[in-house]
């Protein structure tokens, strides 16, 4: 079809087995659009290295504090994966470069894809205002982001 823009979407929002719990997150709103535009799945914690199923995370602070260094993303048991997370933000946005893409939708309040909410790093389920960690460096680069509830 002509015109159809590319659009970055966080996998789990596709179908796609990638969440921590080796489950996905279909959502009827992203599905109907990739019917019209072409949606490019991405799981950015996957592309930093992590596994599925793996121990869920949440950060410390918003996205754009740990790219700054000054945050981190922890799992449930205490361990450290920040590493994982900023690398998986990079590999994102280089394929965001080299496929022109200027729009992301991504899963709300995860702590890589969360756009304005994320979880406050308690794991007390408690939200906070913030963007997760790919989430903050798509918008660092002019990126639009929104959420699958923004559709
Ligand atoms: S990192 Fe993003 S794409 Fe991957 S499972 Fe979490 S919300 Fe979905």
């Amino acid at each position: 079809m002509p015109n159809q823009k590319k659009i970055l979407c966080s996998a789990c929002l596709l179908g796609v087995k990638c969440r921590y719990d080796g489950q996905s997150k279909p959502n009827e709103k992203v599905l109907a659009l990739s019917k019209k535009e072409i949606l490019i799945p991405v799981c950015p914690e996957q592309l930093g290295g992590l596994p599925i199923p793996r121990v869920a995370s949440e950060t410390t602070a918003s996205g754009e504090v740990v790219l700054a260094g000054q945050g981190k993303v922890v799992t449930k048991q205490g361990d450290d994966v920040t590493e994982n997370f900023i690398k998986g933000a990079q590999e994102v946005l280089k394929l965001a470069k080299t496929l022109d893409i200027e729009e992301a939708i991504l899963k709300q309040r995860s702590p890589s894809c969360g756009s304005c909410q994320i979880y406050d790093g308690s794991f007390s389920k408690t939200v906070v205002k913030g963007d997760g960690v790919t989430a903050a460096l798509l918008k660092q680069n002019g990126i639009k982001v929104i959420s699958e509830e923004d559709l």
